[in-house]
């Protein structure tokens, strides 16, 4: 399989061309800074929390086609739920791109997102693609410093 078709479906491209909740927030209660050096993958993420619950969050950066649907396709999925599903979710996604799921077991737990299972065979892209996973917990955990895919 070519890197092309394995990695760069449809889903990715179009959320590459068209970010969904790309932007800055006026009021969130909590925002972090991600950087992936490897690449040059830059990302702020941007929350509103309320009781426990993300009500709103954009994102906004430069990065790669991955780091940026992956962005994009994240801020769709953890809208709405709690702090708790979203790390837990981060948890699930983290597992999949590192390969230590099965691919029906990420279908089932992941959906839509299961679309960057195959960064699992790109090592240099896994980063890309957990850049804003990882931006996410630090808003969520409230750190100031800002992250990089390097500090593992
Ligand atoms: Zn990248």
């Amino acid at each position: 399989m070519t890197e092309q078709r394995d990695l760069y479906q449809e889903i990715i491209l179009d959320h590459n061309r068209n970010p969904k909740n790309c932007g800055a927030l006026d009021h969130c209660t909590h925002s972090a800074n991600g950087y992936n050096p490897l690449c040059g993958d830059k990302l702020q993420v941007q929350l509103v929390i309320k009781d426990n619950v993300i009500e709103d969050i954009k994102f906004h950066g430069n990065g790669c086609a991955i780091s940026v649907a992956s962005a994009s396709m994240m801020t769709q999925v953890v809208k709405g739920k709690t702090v708790e599903e979203c790390l837990s979710l981060f948890g699930d996604f983290r597992e999949m791109v590192t390969g230590n799921v099965c691919p029906m077991e990420t279908a089932k737990k992941l959906g839509k997102l299961s679309v960057f299972s195959g960064v699992k065979d790109y090592p240099t892209r896994i980063k890309c693609a957990i850049l804003c996973w990882h931006t996410l917990k630090a808003a969520l955990h409230g750190e100031e410093d800002d992250i990089t895919t390097e500090d593992e």
